[in-house]
């Protein structure tokens, strides 16, 4: 039996406790959690104290878990809590660098938002440069978004293939066909539904804690040239379905309490069902990491929607989520130039180059790696640590 040691100032301690579906050398995967630098195996650790241990987490994916409602899942927290907090089995402990991450489960669906004001109004100056107004007529009245590829979501430290597509800048006569020139990131949270609901039903502003089971850092990769030359009139499709990169641990939102904090002033008032008397958003602090140079740091704080206001929208018209489904909230950005979590509007659409290292950069190159972070303020003073996503650009196919 071990008592786990966490080093001071930890991200991982006992007030985050993330879930992760992890492998050990010649071992198939299992859920675990993350204390200090060592993954702890949840079925060996639980094993005494909850009958259904085995079944819940001696599994290649956290949807079994998650689909057991959030009653469950604070008991399951609270009791972890306990035991972590004294000796363990050594058979339940793995050095982090020791294991392999997976994703966390098969993802349902994915939706894409589009909440920050900042990153919204950036976009707009730059694909609609002669309209005065640079958010559209909708933005301040629902959270706009698409449907996304759940397919294409791959875990921190898969390769990503540049893609290929169709492309016609504005001065060319007809498009043409080859690898993305502009290929980007975007920085943002998404979140994991535990608990879906029926179709034909719909979830509330005030019910939606219910459902989110918890958070992860994600990547929206985007080709902006293909992306520029498909989106009109249906939205983005070929231009973003090609990658999308997530943290593999999943924050759960109770881990989040403490960093929850009033969004932007929401005016207009929204309509009734996304209404909300004091809507949350998160105190979650992203650092963007390009060939080891840190370029930006997008606040989460700025961002104009909730996520309890995404998932209402999601849903008010009947449309059903499932165990799995993740929505992404969109690019987050700041006011300040540094916080830009895009290099579109970093590079203010490739026109204004930033440092990396001693090189001056616009959009991804063959070889690129991008790192995203992001840390949050936890219960009794801790650090809530998102851990990283971690991506390698390779030549186009
Ligand atoms: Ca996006």
């Amino acid at each position: 039996m071990t008592t786990i040691a966490i080093p001071e100032h930890s991200g991982f301690g006992l007030a985050n406790l993330p879930y992760g579906v992890y492998s050990a050398a010649g071992s198939p995967p299992r859920v675990g959690t993350r204390v200090g630098d060592t993954v702890v195996d949840l079925a060996t650790v639980l094993a005494g104290s909850d009958p259904a241990a085995e079944t819940l987490f001696a599994t290649p994916t956290l949807a079994t878990f998650m689909a057991t409602g959030p009653q469950k899942w604070a008991d399951v927290r609270e009791k972890l809590q306990q035991i972590l907090s004294g000796d363990v089995p050594d058979s339940a402990l793995h050095p982090v660098d020791s294991v392999t991450m997976h994703l966390p489960c098969e993802f349902a669906d994915y939706v894409d938002f589009y909440a920050s004001e900042n990153h919204a109004s950036n976009v707009g100056r730059l694909f609609r440069p002669d309209n005065p107004e640079p958010l559209m007529p909708n933005w301040k009245h629902l959270p706009v978004g698409y449907h996304g590829r759940s397919s294409t979501i791959v875990e921190s430290g898969v390769d990503v293939v540049r893609p290929q597509g169709q492309r016609k800048g504005p001065q060319d006569e007809s498009p043409t066909f080859g690898p993305s020139i502009r290929l980007d990131i975007e920085a943002e949270l998404a979140f994991i539904v535990g608990v879906g609901n029926e179709m034909g039903t719909r979830i509330s502003t005030g019910d939606a804690s219910m459902h989110l089971f918890g958070a992860v850092i994600f990547n929206d990769w985007s080709a902006r040239d293909i992306q520029a030359w498909e989106y009109v009139p249906l939205g983005p499709n070929l231009g973003k379905s090609f990658a999308s990169s997530i943290s593999p641990w999943v924050v759960p939102m109770a881990a989040l309490a403490e960093a929850k904090v009033d969004t932007p002033t929401q005016d207009p008032t929204p309509l009734p069902y996304l209404h909300m008397d004091s809507p949350w958003g998160l105190d979650i602090s992203l650092e963007v990491e390009w060939n080891g140079h840190v370029v930006s740091r997008p606040p989460y704080s700025t961002m104009y929607w909730s996520p309890a206001q995404m998932l209402a929208h999601l849903t008010v018209n009947g449309a059903r989520t499932r165990t799995g489904d993740i929505f992404a909230s969109g690019t987050i950005s700041g006011p300040e130039k540094n916080q830009r979590g895009a290099f579109l509007e970093l590079t203010w659409g490739g026109k204004e180059p930033v440092a990396v290292g001693d090189e001056e950069r616009t959009f991804l190159e063959d070889g690129d790696t991008i790192v995203i972070r992001a840390t949050a303020p936890g219960a009794n003073g801790e650090t809530i640590d998102f851990g990283e996503v971690r991506t390698t650009i390779l030549p186009a196919r």
